[in-house]
């Protein structure tokens, strides 16, 4: 197995890109943030942990994620490429990630950073929707639904994440300046960091060009 690191600020389209790349390739999708809102959703143990960080905008504790992410690299395997989308968020968790990957003999293809600039990043997060019903997410400008306010996949009336609301999104976007920037320089550092321009809206050009990166 190889991995594929998304780089990118809240709001700068890297889960969209990866859902993309996905569907293009059939490379497997795993992100952090959806596996974690799965959690939350069942109620397992990791869920209840993690509701009060993720409804705050903070980040749930690095062991907690970890263990979350290692048992789905145990169970896959066999995937031939994962994108990890959402993790690595900070410096230790991309210690904690080089640590489990040495011992599965997993390589690291690259890091992928979509890259945005903040007024675009702000826009991109209030124009967020997502289906509470099958979990399928849009956004009015980037990716709008076929019918305003329905989910494509399911026709449930779509709605705005509990963290997407305004005074969170301020939050969460220092956090990122804090936490997840430096991984930019630490991943430039090891020579994997590549980079694809995301203030466009053109999915079908960031799709395409994120590829012939990945690919090298
Ligand atoms: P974003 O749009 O901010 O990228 P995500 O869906 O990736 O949102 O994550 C939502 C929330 O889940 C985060 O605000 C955080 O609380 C939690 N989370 C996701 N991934 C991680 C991680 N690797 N480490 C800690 N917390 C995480
Ligand atoms: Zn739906």
């Amino acid at each position: 197995m190889e991995i594929v690191i998304m780089l990118g600020a809240p709001g700068s389209g890297k889960g969209t890109l990866a859902v993309e790349l996905a569907k293009e390739t059939g490379i497997r999708h795993l992100s952090s943030g959806d596996l974690l809102r799965a959690a939350v959703k069942e109620g397992t143990p990791a869920g209840v942990k993690a509701k009060a960080y993720m409804e705050s905008g903070n980040l749930v504790p690095d062991e907690l994620i970890a263990e979350m992410i290692e048992d789905v690299v145990r169970a896959d395997a066999n995937t031939q490429t994962l994108l990890l989308d959402g993790f690595p968020r900070n410096v230790p968790q991309a210690e904690i990630l080089a640590g489990m990957m040495a011992r599965a003999g997993v390589t690291l293809r690259c890091a992928l950073l979509l890259d945005v600039p903040d007024e675009v990043v702000v826009r991109r997060i209030s124009g967020r929707r997502v289906c509470p019903a099958c979990g399928a997410g849009f956004n009015v400008d980037l990716l709008p639904p076929k019918q305003e306010g329905i989910c494509d996949a399911c026709g449930a009336e779509l709605i705005i994440r509990k963290d997407d609301k305004p005074e969170t999104v301020r939050h969460r976007l220092e956090v990122y300046a804090e936490q997840t920037f430096p991984l930019i320089e630490y991943y430039r550092g090891t020579d994997k960091l590549v980079t694809v321009d995301g203030s466009g809206d053109d999915l079908a050009w960031k799709t395409q060009t994120a590829l012939e990166k990945i690919r090298g």
